[in-house]
């Protein structure tokens, strides 16, 4: 069962935004890049856990700290035992050689194990602080079928891609009920977790300098009319509602200007003009409250 969802990092939703409407550096693209791909291995881990009929507990993405050390759990299983993962969304062909992984081209990239092991020593001493005891079990899973590493180590802890139904299936029949000692660790350390949101590496933007229109939420090209209702992205050909669309558009507005007063006039142009200030009222009514404040009206 999942106790705890993995929801996508303000970063990652700030930078797709921001990627779509103004041009970032080289250095800022590689880091949402490299966000993004993480985080959509992370999913792809999430697809198969979450058909999981054992008795058990999944809590992804915990960032919790103990002794003034940070550490984040991307995937954590709760039975008798704490089965803890680390996923990867290397790519291509790499290398293992003295205890580090290599991309083909020589550059070393972040030893997963040794990540890991940090991440179970530091938890160890979490749940000794809290009294409990369980005993842990950590793999790295390297869930990209298009990763290959040679010279793979035999004796670690590592899941490559053609063992993620082995494991499935073990964590599928892993035997025994749950009782309250494993939910009450579960609410701590959901209770624990620290929702980190600086975007300290993200500079400062302005509304002025962004590119206006409605992206697509699945490609962020900027849609199209098509019809009087309806939207289209000229990419991916996803058709949405004009209502759906412009609603979604508020919320980025929102997300990337909390401090911005919602006008029908700052929607307009948000939204690249694609509908008239009458009917962006109409909307706006749909899900927010209209506010009169002097001569104008704004929504909350
Ligand atoms: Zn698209």
């Amino acid at each position: 069962m999942i106790f705890k969802s993995r929801f996508e990092r303000g970063e990652i939703t700030l930078l797709k935004s921001l990627n779509a409407r103004m041009d970032l550096t080289d250095e800022e693209k590689k880091n949402f890049m490299f966000l993004k791909k993480g985080f959509d291995g992370e999913l792809m881990f999430d697809a198969l856990t979450v058909k999981l009929q054992s008795d058990c507990l999944v809590l992804n993405d915990l960032l919790l700290e103990v002794g003034g050390g940070r550490f984040q759990i991307d995937t954590l299983i709760i039975h008798e035992k704490l089965y803890i993962f680390e996923v990867k969304n290397y790519e291509g062909n790499c290398y293992f050689e003295s205890g580090n992984f290599y991309s083909s081209s020589g550059v070393v990239l972040k030893n997963a194990l040794n990540q890991l092991n940090r991440c179970e020593t530091l938890l160890r001493q979490l749940l000794q602080k809290h009294g409990f005891k369980f005993s842990t079990e950590g793999q790295v899973v390297f869930i990209n079928p298009e990763f290959f590493l040679y010279q793979a180590p035999r004796h670690e802890p590592i899941v490559y891609t053609p063992q993620l139904n082995q494991l499935m299936k073990k964590l599928n029949s892993l035997p025994g009920k749950l009782n309250g000692k494993h939910l009450k660790l579960a609410e701590l350390l959901v209770s624990l977790h620290i929702t980190e949101d600086s975007y300290s590496r993200v500079r400062h933007y302005g509304f002025g300098q962004l590119r206006k229109g409605v992206l697509c939420p699945v490609c962020q090209s900027f849609m199209e009319r098509s019809g009087l209702k309806i939207l289209v992205c000229p990419s991916c050909r996803l058709e949405e509602s004009v209502d759906a669309a412009v609603l979604r558009s508020v919320e980025e507005l929102r997300f990337l200007f909390p401090e911005m007063r919602v006008t029908t006039r700052v929607v307009e142009e948000w939204c690249g003009g694609i509908c008239s200030p009458k009917a962006l009222g109409r909307i706006l009514r749909l899900r927010y409250k209209a506010i009169s404040y002097r001569r104008w009206v704004y929504f909350e």
